[in-house]
């Protein structure tokens, strides 16, 4: 199942693992899989659910369907962990480009999930490198047992998030090697942040409690505005996520950035190879096309004169692929004369 989603960070919701053992709370997603499981006792009873029975896990090979082919349920297994086999190459079957959070309805790094889950989840992710990838865990030692393992990816598209709440809570820091970034949502109490206190994350994503949890808790304002003056120290960007109660907060001039290479096309247009001058597309047999571009190895300094056409893949048939000269800033060309 990929998702378009209201969440205002990414593009889009990506779900080939699902359910969760932490226990916080406010757990929105633990809500949702309970409601629309439909009758767990009789799901777990087919043969398409296979336990794993010493760690209580599952996997699924197929989607349960109802006799017309519609979905009975995302979530045959409740909020137990569940490995969707069949969802796996979703990613590489979308073409454009979008930032992608994976497993917003699991933590993919917990404790309890196979490391052979999450290689696979890696895996799939490697197959469709035009994405970027967003990872949220609330347990960050699993990333670094992964990378001692030498297992975490280094791709500069994949972003490992950690999730924390309050103050003090560890994190899973940014280096030349990872792009990291938090997300402090919701917001529950005052981080009393300072320098050195966000290390080299990128981004940090604040958000308010929302619902009606009788527990609810109000961010204050100023805890906010801590958090904006210390990202600033170390140039991290910040996105205050849109919802009534951060306005009630903050107000309705909400802090939005991304981080550079997370600009999406609604803030920055692509450019467009099949409107390019510098496009050149061949018929070849009866239904194929190849395009190739112009100028496309200048896109790399190393072959900054060496200006020979360059094969634009067949995903990139409508946007510019993500080694394009156009997209950069301060590139010399116009698409149009
Ligand atoms: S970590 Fe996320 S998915 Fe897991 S219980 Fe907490 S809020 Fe829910
Ligand atoms: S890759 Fe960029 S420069 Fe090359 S043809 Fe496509 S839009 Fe034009």
């Amino acid at each position: 199942m990929m998702k378009k989603t209201k969440i205002d960070w990414c593009d889009f919701t990506w779900n080939p693992v699902t359910g969760c053992r932490h226990t916080c709370e406010y757990c929105y997603a633990r809500r949702l899989a309970q409601r629309f499981c439909g009758d767990v006792r009789l799901n777990k009873s087919s043969d398409r659910l296979q336990l794993d029975a010493p760690r209580g896990i599952y996997t699924l090979k197929e989607p349960f369907l109802n006799e017309d082919g519609t979905l009975t349920t995302h979530y045959p297994a409740g909020f137990e962990p569940t490995l969707h086999e069949y969802r796996l190459d979703m990613v590489a079957q979308k073409k454009k480009p979008a930032n992608i959070f994976v497993c917003s309805m699991a933590d993919l790094f917990g404790e309890w999930v196979p490391t052979e889950w999450i290689t696979r989840v890696f895996d799939a992710c490697k197959a469709a490198p035009w994405h970027n990838y967003l990872f949220l865990t609330k347990n960050p030692q699993r990333y670094c047992e992964l990378a001692n393992a030498g297992i975490l990816p280094k791709e500069k598209n994949f972003w490992y998030g950690t999730s924390v709440t309050t103050k003090g809570a560890p994190f899973f820091n940014g280096s030349v090697t990872y792009n990291a970034f938090l997300s402090i949502e919701p917001l529950h109490g005052h981080l009393e942040a300072g320098i050195g206190s966000f290390g080299g994350v990128r981004w940090i994503i604040v958000g308010a409690e929302t619902g009606n949890r009788r527990d609810k808790i109000k961010p204050q304002r100023e805890w906010i505005e801590n958090i904006i003056e210390t990202a600033a120290l170390t140039h991290a960007a910040v996105l205050l996520k849109d919802s009534a109660e951060m306005r009630e907060v903050w107000g309705d001039d909400l802090r939005q950035e991304f981080p550079p290479e997370l600009q999406r096309p609604a803030e920055r247009p692509l450019p467009r190879c099949e409107k390019c001058r510098f496009c050149e597309t061949k018929i070849q047999g009866k239904r194929g096309k190849t395009r190739t571009c112009e100028i496309g190895w200048s896109a790399d300094p190393a072959y900054d004169d060496r200006h020979e056409p360059r094969h634009i893949p067949a995903h990139y048939a409508k946007q510019s692929p993500l080694w394009c000269p156009l997209r950069k800033e301060d590139c010399p060309y116009e698409a149009e004369d």
